[in-house]
């Protein structure tokens, strides 16, 4: 089998993974991230996602995430480098595909130091003496053993630390998935998603649509061009079949809703499908159960944490496992909003795997505190972390797990990142 040897492996170049890479490579590990897809970005580009939340506190518009995700949105013109407030649900990407070329520059800018295997599917992980030895990945080369000192699981569904024997945690049944997909050439009117939604309940009452919410037809793209989610398929997405059999849902129902908006809603007569996808978009699977597992009541009590290294401003944000019209959340629960609070690094290590680290919204958290942690900008701020601590303990000759997380953050904040703290 072919073997490639690392300093710091990244599984999946989602939000959390394309940011972690990149500061593990700035600080001086070499690194190899490993990602399913052909191209890095996550939801961002594999589900067609253009929001960056969790850049501010949505009450004041105060950023409070800044470091690599802030540099993201100063490189797509988005923001200044010293901005210190923005609108917290709007700073969106133009083009997915521009994010695309942005995360392949990112990607390869570091010469050797960083190194990066598309169309490669984590499938196994060796562990002896609590210690990950090697990540057997699936490509083209056919099985590759790769040997890392560290190993950060930013694959959202904790496939690393779930085999790895980390104890995990999984709600059954999880928020749905949802297929986003385009619509070109929509002429708006003010009548039209209110036209829109009229259609699918009728739909949906007729038993032609299993399931849907909203709907969310946004006009962020062109100004004829309308961005659709909608589809709202239950399912586990650990489960091969299950998967497989949401996606297929996922991709019936958004061509259902397309061909009935088509013939019923005026403003679609000559509208034609854009794209879906790629991949249906997985709100929940696995948490790692780490040193510390974050919780909703230390979020809304904003407990601090010493070794906080980036900080959460998203509401708890829930999709239940039915049809919501207008609304992707619960109608009838109150948003619960918390201020900006403290996400420590314990969350990011496990007790039983001393070289791995955990990233994004597989992190150690409660279900509902996840439903705030998940979204893409506090993604990225975990993902600088487990980079900066990755890097840090292979210079140190030590641990993830037996770092001084106060350590990490002194670090990260050196660098410009790391928790936001009131003046
Ligand atoms: C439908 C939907 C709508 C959402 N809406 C919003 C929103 O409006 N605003 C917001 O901020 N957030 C939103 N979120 C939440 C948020 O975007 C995600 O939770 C966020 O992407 C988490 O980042 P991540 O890096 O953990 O996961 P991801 O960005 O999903 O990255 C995981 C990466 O790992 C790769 N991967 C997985 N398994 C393997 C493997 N075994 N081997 C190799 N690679 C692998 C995947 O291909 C992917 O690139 C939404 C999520 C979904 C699903």
């Amino acid at each position: 089998m072919k073997q490639i040897r690392t300093e710091v492996l990244v599984c999946g170049g989602g939000c959390a993974g394309l940011v972690a890479a990149v500061a593990a490579a700035r600080n001086n590990a070499s690194t190899l991230v490993v990602e399913r897809a052909g191209f890095a970005g996550g939801i961002i580009t594999a589900v067609g996602l253009p929001f960056f939340d969790g850049i501010a506190d949505k009450r004041t518009g105060r950023i409070v995430v800044r470091g690599i995700p802030l540099e993201l949105l100063v490189k797509l013109g988005r923001a200044k480098p010293n901005q210190t407030h923005i609108h917290p649900h709007n700073p969106t990407i133009d083009s997915t595909e521009r994010f695309k070329l942005l995360a392949d520059q990112l990607l390869t800018d570091h010469g050797e130091m960083l190194r990066v295997l598309f169309h490669t599917m984590v499938c196994e992980v060796e562990v002896q003496g609590g210690r990950i030895q090697a990540v057997i990945v699936a490509n083209k080369d056919g099985l590759v053993r790769i040997v890392p000192q560290v190993v950060i699981d930013t694959t959202g569904d904790a496939d690393v630390a779930h085999w790895a024997g980390v104890p995990t945690e999984q709600l059954r049944p999880a928020m749905p998935m949802t297929l986003h997909f385009r619509i070109g050439h929509v002429r708006r009117h003010p009548q039209l998603v209110a036209q829109a939604r009229r259609v699918l309940q009728e739909a949906h009452q007729q038993g032609l649509l299993p399931m849907f919410y909203g709907p969310g037809l946004i006009f962020c793209f062109a100004h004829d061009e309308a961005y659709i989610h909608a589809v709202r398929v239950p399912g586990d997405a650990t489960d091969a079949f299950d998967l497989t059999r949401a996606e297929i849902q996922g991709r019936a129902d958004a061509c259902t809703m397309f061909r009935l908006w088509k013939e019923k809603v005026p403003g679609f007569e000559n509208s034609y499908f854009i794209t879906s996808g790629p991949y249906i978009g997985i709100r929940e699977t696995r948490r790692v159960v780490g040193q510390y597992v974050l919780t909703a009541e230390d979020i809304l009590q904003r407990r601090r944490f010493d070794d906080a290294v980036v900080t959460g401003c998203w509401y708890l944000d829930r999709h239940p496992n039915r049809t919501t019209l207008g609304t992707a959340n619960d109608p009838s629960a109150p948003w619960v909003q918390p201020r900006p609070y403290d996400i420590p690094y314990r969350t990011l290590i496990t007790s039983q795997v001393s070289n791995l680290l955990v990233a994004g919204r597989c992190h150690s958290a409660t279900a509902e505190a996840a439903s705030s942690t998940r979204v893409t900008v506090t993604a990225m701020g975990m993902g600088q972390a487990a980079g900066t601590a990755a890097a840090l303990a292979v210079r140190k000759g030590t641990q993830p797990a037996e770092l001084s997380g106060l350590m990490v953050r002194e670090v990260l904040e050196s660098q410009g990142a790391g928790p936001f703290t009131d003046p």
